[in-house]
């Protein structure tokens, strides 16, 4: 059984408009390519060399507590 608590955290992406941070739960960044400012209302790439980065990584590590998650709820 594969879980990821990707669907539980969320990451604040920062608008390069207007420099302050929008939050989405990581699955859905992980889906898309961009997403709109919640601030300014303009594009937020999501696919600069930095915000891709951060949502792989973070991705990564949603996997891991998840792995974490299941292996000690087991031994529970
Ligand atoms: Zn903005």
């Amino acid at each position: 059984m594969k879980f990821s608590t990707s669907d539980l955290t969320i990451l604040r992406i920062r608008c390069s408009k207007c420099g302050q941070h929008t939050e989405k739960i990581v699955t859905v960044l992980v889906r898309k390519d961009a997403i709109p400012c919640m601030t300014c209302g303009s594009r937020i790439s999501l696919s600069t060399p930095t915000n891709k980065i951060l949502i792989a990584e973070t991705a990564a590590s949603c996997a891991r507590v998840g792995e974490a998650l299941i292996k000690g709820l087991a031994l529970a």
